[in-house]
Formats: C-alpha cells, structure tokens, sequence
C-alpha cells in the first residue's frame, strides 16, 4: 500500500491538487484524534498503531475531486480529517493510505437568504463570528467550537442549539458540494433528503467539501450560572426550561464533583450543583424566577457574548475531560445516554455500574441528555452496563467504538455506489454495528 500511496502522491504533486506531507511526527499527529477520552479506544487505537502513508492539504473542492480520482485509480485509500476532535476514533485510517487535511478549505459566506455557505475546513468560530456579523445566528455548533464544519458534519451531531434544533441530521444542512469516491474526478450538488447518507457518515459516503447551513435571526444571548443545594432542585429547574418564552441555547448541568473542574469565569461553590445556561437576554427575568422558585440562587449573569462561547466549552464532553485532566492517576470512562430516568430517578442511572457514578446533564428538545462518569476497570465491565442502562429506559450510545451509527441502510447503499472500492475511511462501515453502537443521543 505504501508504495502505491507515494505513487499516487506524486501524481497529486504533479497535478497541483495540494500540498504532501511525509514527516513521521506529522503523519501520527494526524493519524490521531481524541479519543484518548475512551480508556477503551485508548487500547485499541492508541496514537502511532495506525498512521497515513502520507497526508494530503488540498485548498479547493477541486483539489480534493482531483485527489480521490487519483486515489481511486491506484486503489488507495482516503481518510478525511478536519480538527480531529472526534472522540470516537472515526478520523483514524486503519489501512494507511492517504490522510486528507480539509482545513485548507476554509472559505465563509453569508448569503442573501441568510444561510451560510462553508468550505469543509472552516472553524464553527469563524462560521458563528461570519453570520453573526450579518444579523444571523447559525443553529448549531459544538462544544468543540473550533472544530471544522466538514468534520461537525462528518462526525458530531449535536451542541449549542440543540434544544430548538435538534441534531446535524434534522435541517441544519440546507445544501452541500460532495466528492464521491468513483472515478469521476467531480463534485457533485446535494440537498434535501439526498443529504441524510452524507451526514455524521464519517466521510464513508464521500468528502463534503463545502456545506450551506441553516440560521436564524441574531438573537442576545447571555451566560447564566445558578446553584442548588440537591439533584431534585436542580433537575426540577432543568425540566422547566423547555418552558421558558424562547428555548434556551443550552441548558448545562452538573453534580458537585464535576463543578471545581469546570473552567468557570467566577466562583462556583464546589459544594452544589451547577445549572449554566446561554438563554435569550428578555428571558433572564423568568430564568431568574424559575432559579429562585425552585429553591436555588443565581451566581451570575454575563451579557458578553464571548462569555456565553466559554459556557458552551464547559459543555457536553468537555465537564467529562476537564474530570480525566485533573485525575491522570484515576481513569475515568464516560457513555452518552439520555431519557427521563436522568430527571426523575438518577439513582436507577448510577446504580448501572459500580463505584461512584457522577452525571453530566444536557437539555435535548424532548428531554434530558447525559454523559454518565464513572472509574474505568474494564471493557468488560463499561460493555456490561450497557443493557442495565437500556433496562433502565435509557437511550444509549457508546463513545468506545468507530462504527457509523446512524442510518446505517442508507449509508450502506449510498457507499456502494459512490464508493464502490471502499476506499473511503476504511473500517467504519458494519452492515450491524455492535451493542451499543445502534441509538444515537438525541435523535429521537
Ligand atoms: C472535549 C470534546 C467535546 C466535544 N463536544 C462535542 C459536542 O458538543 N457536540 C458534538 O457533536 N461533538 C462533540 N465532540 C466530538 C467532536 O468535537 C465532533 O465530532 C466535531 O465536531 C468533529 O469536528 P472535527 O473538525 O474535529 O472533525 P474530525 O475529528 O477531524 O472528523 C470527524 C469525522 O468526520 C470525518 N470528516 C472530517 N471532515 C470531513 C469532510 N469534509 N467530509 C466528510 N467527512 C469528514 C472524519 O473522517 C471523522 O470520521 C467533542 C469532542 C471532544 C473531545
């Protein structure tokens, strides 16, 4: 395989589609990303075990048209990467090959309908930073926020926005240029219901090169911290933003153990539990009534917008990691799971695994969310919770595997046709994904 790489890196050379890179130190970098989150993926694809041939920078949707023609001709495979904050290892190329470095693609447009057109390496910072300065707000980012469009596409699915929108899959794509895997050296237009196999497909399906993204009209935001003294009072407050006159654009919350770890702008009292959320500035008075009415107290409340960006990094997984950061000795395991129990009997939850169990809470438009946090022993043991969980009433989906997990039919019979040597990010694609790799958090 090697040889043939190096053979198809100098055709791309010759042609001018992008920039090779050969460095050893570079190519592991690369061939890495974050799923040192997962004890368990640590075993398993630990940085070095599996490194691209080389990696590849093209800086157009042609370039990258280009690139796969050559790739498929020499039957080499092609691995996509944009930031490489993906936690699920799903950015590593098992087969060598070709790493293909999207950032250069980071071109941002705001058009006349409001929408945004990015090219696949541009950050969500810049996206947001573009279409806020033309009255616009995009509907979605991750607490990642400074990972690429391509990859939120390619490989996340919810965040900031989720509680009105939904997740990546539910409209957030309006339009998208893809390169298939075929031979045929082209770009081809995608939209509508065409998109579904293009998303959080893991580039399986083909390289989105450029996305037109969905926003609404610019709205205040604020940062709000408030503090409860028991899980029942905070959830009871979690529950009843869904109510508030404009939903929230996130509804962050957390048990003690996680709050000295969070990287809070001021003082949170490590003794109680945390409630941040970015609400719309005519609905902090209301906010505020709930926080007191529920037996809890406001901490703060920041109107700059850089502000409500800090509160969304303090988001999701991040709680989780800042956990593992501060306990290097300790290892620590998380599963996204979500439903009602979270709410309404917590200790069902926690009684799902041994040890201290701790939870981080995230408000979906049809309930609760959480990433479950607990001591890592074993694969063994973090697989057997899994249908505990499910017995429970709780959706679940396991952060410990690499396999595309959502619409998988459609994914499979898309690829078949625009990747018919599957040479598109090899090793993603079961026609049955295992335990725990079948329901995704949040899309229903
Ligand atoms: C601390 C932490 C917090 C996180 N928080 C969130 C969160 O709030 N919400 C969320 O959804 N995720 C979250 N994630 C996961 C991750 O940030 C998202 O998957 C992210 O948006 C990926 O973007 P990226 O640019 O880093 O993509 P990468 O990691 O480089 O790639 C992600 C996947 O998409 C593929 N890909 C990359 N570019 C393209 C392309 N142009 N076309 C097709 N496929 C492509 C890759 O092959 C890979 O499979 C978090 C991860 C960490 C470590």
């Amino acid at each position: 395989m090697r040889a043939a790489t190096l053979a198809a890196a100098a055709e791309i050379t010759r042609l001018g589609a992008g920039a090779v890179e050969t460095g050893a130190a570079a190519l592991v970098k690369l061939s890495s990303d974050w799923s040192r989150m997962s004890p368990v993926l640590m075993e398993k694809v630990p940085p070095g075990r599996y490194v691209a041939d080389v990696a590849v920078r093209p800086r157009t949707g042609d370039d990258v048209a280009a690139i796969l023609a050559v790739a498929f001709s020499a039957g080499v495979p092609v691995t996509p990467r944009g930031a490489g904050t993906g936690n699920y290892g799903q950015a590593t190329p098992f087969d060598g090959g070709i790493l293909l470095d999207l950032r250069g693609l980071d071109t941002v447009r705001v058009n006349e309908s409001g929408t945004v057109t990015a090219g696949a390496g541009a950050r969500l910072t810049t996206i947001d930073r573009a279409g806020r300065a033309a009255g616009r707000d995009i509907w979605l980012f991750p607490s990642t926020k400074h990972s690429t469009a391509g990859g939120f596409l390619g490989g996340g699915s919810v965040g900031t926005g989720t509680i009105e929108h939904g997740t990546t899959t539910d409209g957030f794509v309006t339009a998208a240029t893809v390169a298939p895997m075929d031979g045929s050296g082209r770009t081809v237009p995608v939209s509508g219901a065409a998109l579904e196999p293009y998303v959080h497909a893991y580039g399986v399906t083909g390289i989105v090169v450029e996305a037109e993204l969905a926003t609404d009209a610019r709205r205040e935001w604020v940062a709000c911290y408030a503090a409860f003294d028991s899980y029942r009072a905070l959830t009871d407050v979690h529950r009843q933003l869904l109510d508030l006159p404009v939903r929230p654009r996130l509804a962050s919350a957390d048990e003690p153990a996680l709050v000295p770890t969070l990287t809070t702008p001021v003082a949170l009292d490590p003794g109680r539990y945390s409630l941040r959320v970015i609400a719309e500035a005519s609905t902090v008075g209301a906010l505020t009534a709930l926080v007191r009415g529920g037996g809890g107290n406001v901490v703060a409340v920041l109107d700059d917008y850089a502000e409500t960006d800090r509160l969304s990094g303090m988001s999701y997984n991040h709680p989780v990691w800042f956990l593992q950061r501060a306990r290097p000795q300790s290892p620590l395991f998380h599963m996204e799971i979500g439903g009602r129990p979270l709410w309404d009997d917590p200790d069902a939850v926690r009684a799902c695994y041994p040890g201290p169990v701790h939870l981080h809470l995230e408000l979906f438009g049809h309930g609760p969310g959480a990433m479950l946090v607990a001591e890592y022993r074993s694969e063994e043991e973090v697989l057997a919770g899994i249908p505990r969980l499910e017995a429970a009433g709780l959706d679940v989906h396991s952060p410990h595997q690499w396999f595309v997990d959502r619409n998988v039919g459609l994914v499979l019979d898309t690829a078949a046709r625009t990747d018919p040597k599957g040479l598109l990010n090899p090793g993603k694609l079961l026609p049955e994904p295992p335990s725990g790799a079948r329901v995704n958090i949040g899309v229903r």
